[in-house]
């Protein structure tokens, strides 16, 4: 047994596998290997110490034995990879149900202080389920497809579970040829800003805009952030990205205000993955400013609201570096994360976003208005703006107005466009 967890180790694990298949072959109830690496585990590790990484590993052990059924197997592959055999499987539905439960058991905050001191890891998981006898007719196959498609949840942002399929072979061969890619692209100047408006509802003008990238592929056409950000962001090219981004963004800010619009801001988003390494470009951000003669409040940062929950990579605490200097921030998709009002405070979020799933449910009487109505008077007790988004119809706008909703962004008013476009519209 593994001695920190009480766990089969690898060694036992191998041998209840094979003994699993062939209770498989007998029954002919199809069999579950499902393979669940904790993701950020080592920056944990690193910050808290061993002792704390220990005492995680053994929490999340029991949160796993808990998570399955009795005759279902759970063992330690060794570091923070974990497997479990779900047998004899009566239904399909049964590996989704637990894959979802160990989602949701390894995003619960893991308690790791004793009374005196607190100290919470929010951690995430990601999962690669292969099914026996569908996925592979041999052990060694089975273990090889279980962990790409662990890689692959990883890949694909992770806190996620994957099936293993054969296609998930092609699909690695294009990933790694648009790796490729994209970094030629960076070199090749292929790399576009679009700006989309964001207006004051007031008064019906613009003033801000929102920065966002795409890619002039050369064959495929003009590739949006759906396409590529993922692979910029697990290549580690979003920070060179990210840094051309602020700059284009810096660039027309400086237009503009120069333009007559002195208070007009631009923002730009960063995901958590901006903020790793040591997240001090936020220095050589404050002097580009300072070359254009800018003043820091030119820019809003877009976060998400999982980054402010980020503490144990203290991205959160990189991202005060930028309030500090007095750049504005922004919480975007607000109200598909885990946010509550305490980090809000303790952040002092400038402005929120309204995620377009609420906007989109903005139809009287229904809940989504009472949803925008509460987010937008939190928001206002706090001091922080509210910026709606994807705001499609009139009668969204309506009800947004209505709720007090201060500004607004979507295809209604404007679909991303050129920094020229841009003027011409701010001209009007
Ligand atoms: P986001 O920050 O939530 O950006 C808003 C997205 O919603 C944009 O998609 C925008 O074009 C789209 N949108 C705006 N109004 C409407 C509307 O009325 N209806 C609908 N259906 N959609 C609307 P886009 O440009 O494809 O960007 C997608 C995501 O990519 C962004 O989501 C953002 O998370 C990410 N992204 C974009 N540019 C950058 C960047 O420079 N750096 C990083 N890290 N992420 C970026
Ligand atoms: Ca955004
Ligand atoms: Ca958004």
């Amino acid at each position: 047994f593994d001695a920190l967890t009480g766990l089969p180790n690898r060694r036992m694990f191998h041998e209840h596998l094979r003994q699993e298949m062939k209770k498989t072959d007998r029954s002919h109830l199809p069999m579950a290997l499902v393979f669940m690496d904790l993701d950020h585990f080592k920056e944990i590790n690193d910050t808290l110490g061993h002792d704390k990484g220990d005492l995680l590993l053994k929490e999340v052990a029991n949160r796993l034995s808990s998570s399955v059924r009795g005759t279902d197997t759970v063992a330690r592959l060794g570091g923070d990879e974990f497997t479990i055999i779900l047998s004899e499987l009566r239904n399909a539905s049964d590996v989704v149900r637990t894959a979802q439960e160990i989602l949701k058991q390894m995003s619960t905050p893991f308690n790791l202080g004793s009374a005196g001191d607190k100290h919470v890891a929010h951690i995430s998981s990601s999962i690669g389920i292969t099914l026996y006898p569908e996925d592979g007719a041999d052990a060694e196959t089975l273990i090889k497809n279980a962990d790409q498609a662990m890689y692959a949840a990883k890949q694909q942002g992770r806190n996620r579970f994957n099936y293993f399929a054969p296609f998930m072979q092609e699909a690695t061969r294009v990933r790694m040829t648009l790796v490729n890619e994209l970094r030629e692209a960076v070199n090749h100047d292929e790399l576009r800003i679009l700006f989309q408006p964001i207006i004051d509802l007031a008064s019906g003008k613009i003033c801000k805009a929102e920065a966002l990238v795409r890619w002039q592929h050369p064959v495929r056409g003009l590739l949006n952030p759906a396409e590529f950000i993922s692979i910029a962001e697990s290549s580690g090219m979003i920070v060179g990205i990210g840094d051309w981004v602020f700059k284009q963004a810096a660039r027309e800010v400086q237009k503009l205000q120069a333009l007559g619009l002195p208070d007009f801001q631009v923002s730009v988003n960063k995901s958590a993955w901006q903020f790793r390494d040591d997240g001090s470009n936020y220095q050589q951000w404050l002097d580009f400013l300072q070359e254009l003669h800018l003043n820091a409040n030119s820019i809003i940062i877009e976060v998400t609201e999982n980054l402010l929950l980020d503490t144990a990579n203290a991205v959160s605490e990189r991202m005060l570096a930028f309030q500090h200097a007095h750049m504005q921030i922004s919480l975007d998709d607000f109200g598909t994360g885990y946010c509550s009002v305490a980090f809000l405070k303790r952040f002092d979020i400038d402005y929120i976003k309204i995620d377009p799933t609420f906007v989109s449910n903005l139809s009287e009487g229904t809940d989504g208005v009472v949803l925008c109505e509460a987010i937008i008077a939190m928001a206002h007790k706090l001091n922080i703006k509210v910026i709606a988004e994807g705001i499609e119809t009139p009668q969204q706008l309506a009800a947004l107005t209505a709720a007090g909703c201060d500004l607004g962004q979507g295809y209604l008013f404007s679909k991303p466009i050129s920094g020229e476009e841009l003027e011409k519209q701010i001209k009007n």
